[in-house]
């Protein structure tokens, strides 16, 4: 069994993936600034299940990631 991918987004250069405990470096760009949840403290769960292209935002503080981040894939 391995542990479950979790959703974070690296600070720097503002990249969702996904990423396994012990894991501290962006896979983009490798800065060790990985943040598992929002600024209001929302974890980032919901990232997995939505796609690479659209419109996303906090579902608790409507933060708009897209806006700072215009070439975001995930994968
Ligand atoms: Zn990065
Ligand atoms: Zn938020």
């Amino acid at each position: 069994m391995t542990a479950p991918a979790e959703a974070r987004r690296c600070t720097t250069c503002g990249r969702f993936r996904a990423y396994r405990d012990g894991d501290q470096h962006c896979i983009v760009c490798g800065s060790a600034s990985l943040q598992a949840a929002c600024d209001c403290g929302r974890p980032y769960d919901y990232v997995l299940g939505e796609p690479p292209q659209g419109a996303l935002h906090c579902p608790r503080c409507g933060r708009d990631f897209r806006a700072a981040e215009a070439d975001w894939t995930f994968r």
